[in-house]
């Protein structure tokens, strides 16, 4: 038997693993349905780390895996692990009450920004040359643009060399309450038992619970992601368009991510489109263009959904569900820019070393709640 076991290496699984080893967890085993760490949601995300949340403790998330993204980073020699892209976000005149009090904030807590207006954002970012008159800006040139599944995979190498057992290619089938411990019933009809289960699953973390007999409130939703490429150089910064959710991450001269924000609807993690639909390909290209005249002749290379998981106040699932079994979940489409401080904080609750009373995963009766973006300014 396993001191702990933890199922799911995404971003928040695996960094639950190497914090787990750091804190002496004992035996330790990571399980994985699929060859390598964060393959999935993790994999299909735009990368965007940014201060400008609506939440407090989200923002001190973010501080925290910042921390770990640049220790990742240093560990793996990889300087591209994490960029400073630097962020404007777009707004209209009648949001200028908004961005003040959110620019304020930041500043208090000596995050840099700035606030522009038209005139300002054409000399600052000429690129952006076919806004409105009335557009309005913050810039946070710290936000990052950061690569999850090299985060990942540095976790997991760095716990496994302080012994962290790993099982990829390990599909969980079924979870087993027992007295002392909980079974994990694996698709390969081995299982394995943990004196400590830690599921950090995503947006599966529902279904895989529920054959424990245990239910959560978290209702995954798609979301879409494109990857476009511009016949010249297009000189953006990451760019999110609070209108219409469209947000751009630059990753080389000529190419960029293009997504947008929440279908409300509930999507079923083994079932869903994982391609992008017509209707989003053409109405990424169509803002783009709005946006800049460098997107003039730029195309839709291809595009993708992945799912994210939304909770009733848009917080995650972090805690203890029953004896012996813990869980981490609903990210509400922006865990990759606090999953590394989550997986860790996740790993301390399970190891009964810090307690996130906040977050506790039973707070809510699992219901059909309205599905709403967790990337927003407004709380
Ligand atoms: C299009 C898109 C864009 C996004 N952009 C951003 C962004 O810019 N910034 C941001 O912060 N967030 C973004 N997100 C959200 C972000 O991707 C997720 O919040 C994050 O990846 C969640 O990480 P995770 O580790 O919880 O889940 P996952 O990465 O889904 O990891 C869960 C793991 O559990 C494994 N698993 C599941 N079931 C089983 C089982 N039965 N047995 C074994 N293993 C199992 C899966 O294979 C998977 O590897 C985006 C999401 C999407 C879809």
């Amino acid at each position: 038997m396993y001191d702990l076991v933890i199922v799911g290496a995404g971003v928040w699984g695996s960094s639950a693993a190497l914090a787990a080893m750091r804190r002496g967890a004992g035996s330790v085993l990571l399980l994985e349905a699929e060859i390598g760490p964060a393959q999935r949601t993790s994999a299909k995300s735009g990368g965007i780390v940014t201060d400008l949340l609506w939440h407090p403790h989200d923002r001190e998330l973010v501080r925290r895996s910042r921390t770990l993204y640049q220790e990742a980073s240093l560990g793996a020699d990889d300087p591209h692990l994490w960029q400073a892209a630097g962020m404007v976000t777009l707004g209209r005149a009648d949001q200028a009450e908004l961005f003040a009090t959110t620019c304020e904030r930041l500043l208090r807590r000596q995050v840099p920004v700035r606030m522009l207006d038209r005139e300002g954002l054409g000399r600052a970012f000429p690129a952006l040359d076919r806004l409105p008159a009335d557009m309005i800006a913050l810039h946070t040139p710290d936000d990052w643009h950061v690569n999850p599944t090299a985060y990942a995979q540095w976790a997991v190498s760095a716990a496994r060399r302080l012994g962290l057992f790993v099982q990829m290619s390990a599909p969980i089938h079924r979870l087993e309450l027992h007295p002392r411990s909980v079974a994990v019933h694996l698709a390969d009809r081995t299982t394995v038992e943990g004196g400590r289960l830690l599921v950090c699953a995503g947006t599966w973390s529902r279904r895989l619970l529920k054959s424990a007999g245990l239910d959560i409130a978290l209702r995954p939703y798609r979301t879409q992601l494109s990857s476009v490429h511009f016949a010249a150089p297009h000189d953006l910064p990451i760019v999110w368009q609070l209108e219409t959710d469209l947000y751009l991450v630059p990753e080389g001269e000529r190419e960029l991510l293009a997504g947008d924000g929440t279908e409300e609807g509930e999507s079923d993690p083994d079932a869903f489109r994982e391609t992008g639909d017509a209707g989003f390909i053409a109405s990424v290209a169509e803002r783009i263009v709005g946006l800049t005249s460098r997107g003039d002749g730029a195309g839709v290379r291809t595009a993708w959904a992945g799912l994210c998981g939304a909770t009733p106040d848009r917080r995650p699932l972090l805690g203890r569900l029953a004896p012996h079994l813990y869980c981490a979940c609903g990210d509400q489409g922006i865990g990759v820019m606090r999953g590394p401080a989550l997986g860790e904080l996740a790993a301390l609750v399970a190891l009964e070393q810090a307690e996130a009373p906040e977050l506790d995963p039973l707070r809510f009766v699992p219901s059909e709640f309205p599905i709403r973006p967790g990337f927003t300014l407004e709380t």
